[in-house]
């Protein structure tokens, strides 16, 4: 073989690993795609990358599982080397390509972008499988802006990292794509912005401004619920943005469908491209941001505590954070190595209550199961027989009237659903109740007794 052959064990294994389930679609256009083979031999294949985050991230992931796919085919030991690409293809513009790899120093080539703040860039955050493809797709976009995803749309929770990956985006783009121009607003200013320009009459000044950026980035679009003449002005910012094929991203705390009060085709415009929910954080994943976190502090704090505080604040990162500093700022003020029953003690406080303090899915489905009388199992399962599946739309009714639970939270726990089945489910109920008027006492009787009322 010449070296160029061994492409062949390259392209099987890639096959191999796709065949068997190991990477899905979305993991093989993010990730496999954008690697190329160069050359190998019998121990050792090369293979190109666009950067260094790209190559940790591929060793992170893949390398044990694509290493020892190659073994099985080769039947030799074989390493994967990474060169890291000097001109990546997809870069437009030549001048960006002596600064795209310089990722570390990057920050003196350019002075910071003044609307996003410089620590919200992707080697900060830290990637779980609560935020996973939103990250991965963020990082595709920070790379090549207004190619396959887009608009982009980061839903979830407060306090879950929207933001920060919004404005890791605007960051990669600031200083690796410099010729691009990142905007980044808040829905809040955009709004603010928009009725100024009305009253001072520099409407036209405003459309502009929004209408020549390359990446348009606009946080929590959930405050334009209710502002009809902003959405209009957007829904024509977002058309001429979409049409000349500049990068527009989205961050909202729902799913866009689940927006009131919002114009159907500007929801249909947002549901266009790529949208991706971030859900809360694991163990796992609580414990690694803290560690992270833990670099930028001087102060040494024992992995102990760090395990203890990433146990007792599920909630989000913003709380998660809160404790570290509250913990750190203890720790500098008395001076001494922090125990746990000293840490325990002071973010008392902090910590999730173990009560819940509304009504949780698992209560309802309990009440819903037995007043039905069959199992949980088969109330949170697959089968769709009638028996089965009108008490599962009533548990979702219920659980939809009486928790705070979005769709996507009510979905994932009736056997990882799809928020839009919550939503048919709810609908369904509703139609019925106005067609069948024994329903409603049904229902409000279930309600109070799941609430404790009687
Ligand atoms: P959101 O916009 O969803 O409300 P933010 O982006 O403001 O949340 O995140 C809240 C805080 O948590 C920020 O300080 C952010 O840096 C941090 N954070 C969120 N997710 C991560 C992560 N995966 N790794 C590291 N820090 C994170
Ligand atoms: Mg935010």
């Amino acid at each position: 073989m010449s070296g160029n052959e061994y492409i062949l064990f390259w392209t099987e294994a890639i096959r191999q690993l796709r065949e068997n389930g190991d990477i899905s679609e979305q993991e093989h256009d993010m990730w496999f795609k954008n690697m190329d083979f160069i050359k190998g031999d019998l121990n050792t294949l090369t293979l190109n990358v666009p950067s260094n985050f790209f190559r940790d991230q591929i060793k992170q992931r893949y390398l044990f599982l694509l290493e020892s796919r190659l073994r099985d085919i080769t039947g030799n030991p074989m390493k994967i080397n990474f060169e890291i690409r000097k001109n990546a293809k997809k870069a437009d513009n030549p001048k960006d390509l002596s600064t795209r790899d310089k990722t570390t120093n990057h920050q003196q080539k350019r002075k910071p972008h003044h609307q996003l703040r410089q620590d919200y860039d992707f080697s900060n955050f830290v990637i779980g499988s609560n935020n996973f493809f939103a990250a991965s797709a963020a990082q595709a976009i920070g790379l090549n802006p207004g190619g396959a995803y887009n608009p982009f749309l980061i839903y979830g929770g407060v306090g879950l990292g929207k933001t920060h990956l919004m404005q890791s985006i605007g960051n990669s783009i600031h200083y690796l794509l410099i010729d691009k121009k990142v905007e980044y607003i808040t829905a809040e200013t955009f709004i603010n912005e928009f009725i100024h320009s009305i009253k001072s009459e520099t409407q036209s000044q405003f459309k502009n401004k929004y209408r020549k950026v390359d990446v348009l980035l606009i946080d929590d679009i959930h405050d334009l619920q209710n502002k009809k003449e902003t959405q209009e002005e957007l829904f024509h910012t977002f058309n001429a943005l979409y049409e000349a094929k500049k990068q527009l991203v989205f961050t909202c705390d729902r799913p866009p469908s689940e927006l009131r009060n919002f114009a159907d085709r500007l929801k249909s415009r947002f549901e266009r491209g790529l949208n991706v929910d971030i859900q809360p954080p694991n163990f796992e994943t609580r414990h690694a941001i803290l560690r992270k976190k833990m670099e930028s502090v001087s102060t040494n704090i024992p992995d102990e505590i760090l395990e203890l505080i990433a146990k007792n604040v599920t909630t989000n990162i913003r709380d998660l954070e809160a404790s570290l500093t509250k913990i750190v700022a203890y720790a500098e003020l008395v001076g001494k190595r922090i125990t746990v029953e000293i840490a325990q003690r002071q973010l008392k406080g902090n910590f999730t209550s173990s009560i819940p303090s509304n009504i949780s899915i698992d209560r309802v489905q309990r009440a819903i199961s037995e007043y039905f009388n069959i199992t949980l199992a088969d109330l949170k399962g697959k089968k769709r027989t009638k028996k089965i599946s009108f008490p599962r739309q009533i548990a979702m009714y219920i659980i939809r009237e009486i928790t705070d639970y979005s769709t996507t939270e009510i979905g994932l726990e009736f056997g990882g659903r799809d928020h839009t089945t919550v939503m048919h489910a709810y609908q369904r109920i509703e139609d019925r109740m106005k067609g069948d008027p024994t329903l409603e006492p049904i229902l409000n009787a279930l309600t109070r007794s799941i609430r404790g009322d009687n």
